[in-house]
């Protein structure tokens, strides 16, 4: 069974899993330390009014996912440029949501969408301190958007979802989901442990 649970996380990570056979759990629990000491880097100085995004290149290697190539950001972005080396197999990025206000649980935004489509991610992992989120390519994902598009949607869907009884972070969810039903993407949420359940299949 615990073999079974590894294929299919390597078939995740490596682009090959079908949309019919993504599992209901997907175990990130080998690159949780590692997110969640980057978590505490970004907001280390939050008492003064100052966060720091962070981001990795996430990477299969010696048959397990790695993070690996940490690079800080600034407040609110960090440039994710993927770098492999000798031994290593491109899965995807990961960053870090940190926000001044102290806000936590605020997924993906449309510019990480755009990026984790044109980069032709297989998994994009987002650390919004209380939650993890990830982006899940399959064999129905769009291969390519115009990051404009994608932004404007965003934030159209965002301004539309939230009112007084959905706080920012639920709207930014349901945005979520629906970029996720137009591109063809799966999307799993979890705690910070690394453990994440399935949310939408494509
Ligand atoms: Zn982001």
């Amino acid at each position: 069974m615990a073999t079974q649970r590894h294929n299919i996380l390597k078939s995740v990570c490596l682009g090959e899993c079908q949309s019919k056979d993504l599992p209901s759990e997907l175990d990130l629990s080998s690159i949780s330390t590692g997110m969640n000491r980057l978590w505490q880097g970004s907001i280390r100085n939050i008492r003064h009014g100052l966060v720091t995004e962070f981001g990795a290149t996430l990477v299969w290697q010696r048959g397990r996912l790695r993070s690996t190539n940490v690079v800080q950001g600034e407040s609110n972005t960090v440039a994710l440029k993927p770098q492999i080396h000798r031994g290593q197999k491109f899965v995807g990025t990961f960053h870090t949501h940190p926000y001044k206000q102290g806000w936590l649980g605020i997924a993906f935004s449309g510019e990480d969408f755009a990026t984790a489509i044109n980069l032709r991610e297989n998994v994009s992992v987002v650390h919004a301190g209380n939650k993890i989120a990830a982006l899940i390519r399959t064999e129905i994902s769009s291969h390519s958007v115009d990051s404009n598009k994608i932004v404007d949607l965003a934030n159209e869907l965002v301004w539309r979802y939230s009112n007084e009884k959905t706080p920012f972070a639920e709207a930014v969810q349901k945005m979520n989901i629906d970029l996720c039903v137009a591109y063809g993407l799966a999307y799993y949420l979890g705690k910070t442990d690394g453990r994440l359940t399935l949310r939408h299949k494509p």
